[in-house]
């Protein structure tokens, strides 16, 4: 934890898990000024713990840091607290292939202010917890998406390209009520037109279609996934087509598979789409799709130094 008072960050200390102490009238609390991250650090095969490509996390938290009035962490700063909470936290990373200690680094306005202002004070919290599978299916059991068609994620000009806490919470009605009906996720439609997928609560989609993949340009309503990123890299260089460019949701119902990506989500293949009542099935059911299957086979080998790692991605800790 840190502390952001009269125009310095505080050298930042190690606590353990507990409350943060808070005015009513913290910023954060009534007007959201919040953004925050999520990382994974995972065993390697080469019997170290490793994070994956921190640098970027910290360049898109001082982003959304700018767009929110908020002071940015430095990246030495940011990836040293990152670090401090992987070692602190050594002995709850799981074994290699069981699952990864999630990190979610939170920058907030924490101080008081009661008229509309920035907040005076800031705290930057790191905190980890060792997870599974997102999915409750499991990581390569295909999930099942269903168009949202009544609400949005993000306006024209919007937040939705930061990673704003304040994101998060209006998502939380449609994904529960797709839940009830039984399905994985929603995926959102653009808000200009209704016509293009965006992406889904947590995590970017990509199509494919024969060699060519497909995922939605990143035009400020779509977050900048760090995993769409290198995805994107990484099936470059294993000879498919990518193309950032719109994806019409009939074109979406005709690919030949589709799948999600995220640092939580890892890859995950979609196994059925639902628009308007009427249901694609991507594969055979219960089984990932060839594709998916591939790129998520590529990243988590280099993730956990399985495979080397020619882009420079992988990032030792201990
Ligand atoms: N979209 C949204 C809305 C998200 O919350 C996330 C998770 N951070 C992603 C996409 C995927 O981003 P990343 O690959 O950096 O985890």
């Amino acid at each position: 934890v840190g502390e952001w008072t009269d125009g310095a960050w505080s050298k930042g200390e190690l606590r353990p898990y507990g409350p943060l102490a808070m005015m009513p009238s913290a910023q954060v609390l009534n007007y959201g000024q919040a953004a925050f991250e999520g990382m994974k650090a995972q065993r390697s095969a080469k019997g170290r713990i490793v994070l994956f490509r921190p640098d970027r996390n910290a360049a898109r938290l001082a982003a959304g840091a700018a767009r929110l009035s908020m002071p940015a962490v430095p990246e030495d700063v940011f990836v040293s607290a990152v670090e401090q909470t992987v070692r602190a936290n050594e002995e709850f990373v799981p074994p290699v292939g069981k699952g990864s200690l999630y990190i979610r680094p939170l920058l907030m306005g924490s101080g008081p202010i009661l008229g509309l202002g920035p907040a005076p004070s800031y705290t930057f919290a790191v905190y980890a917890a060792a997870v599974g599978s997102y999915f409750k299916s499991g990581q390569l059991t295909p999930i099942d998406l269903v168009v949202e068609e009544h609400f949005h994620r993000a306006a024209p000009r919007g937040m939705g390209g930061t990673k704003a806490a304040g994101n998060y919470s209006p998502v939380l009605v449609t994904q529960l009520a797709a839940k009830g009906k039984g399905y994985s996720d929603v995926v959102y439609l653009d808000a200009k037109s209704d016509t293009y997928l965006e992406e889904v609560s947590s995590c970017n989609i990509f199509a494919v279609k024969g060699r060519t993949i497909r995922t939605p340009p990143l035009a400020g309503s779509i977050l900048p996934g760090v995993t769409r990123a290198s995805v994107i890299e990484l099936a470059r260089s294993r000879g498919y087509e990518v193309k950032e460019e719109p994806i019409a949701v009939t074109e979406a119902m005709e690919a030949d598979e589709m799948f999600t990506t995220g640092t939580a989500v890892v890859v995950s293949p979609v196994g059925s789409l639902t628009y308007k009542g009427e249901r694609r099935q991507y594969g055979k059911p219960g089984e990932p799709t060839p594709v998916g299957l591939e790129i998520y086979t590529a990243l988590t080998r280099l993730q956990t130094e399985q495979d080397p790692d020619p882009f420079g991605w992988v990032h030792p800790v201990v």
